[in-house]
């Protein structure tokens, strides 16, 4: 009996902490080079943007601006 999997990899933005030029989404694992400036780009020096969140004061309506690519 298989077991199917439930859970996609969870991927992660990659920008580069350089020039801040956004390279891709990917596992944590990846290694990727920035075609702009060279420089390698891991999980552990990538540049982390938080997620934008407004609330306009007048409004209930909470704005998300995800940068997903599927
Ligand atoms: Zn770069």
């Amino acid at each position: 009996m298989k077991k199917k999997l439930s859970t996609a990899p969870l991927q992660v933005e990659y920008i580069c902490p350089k020039c801040g030029k956004h390279l891709a989404w990917a596992l944590p694992i990846v290694s990727m080079s920035c075609p702009q400036c060279g420089k390698w780009v891991t999980n552990e020096n990538r540049a982390k943007v938080a997620t934008e969140v407004y609330i306009p004061m007048d409004s209930d309506q909470v704005v998300l601006f995800n940068l997903e690519e599927n």
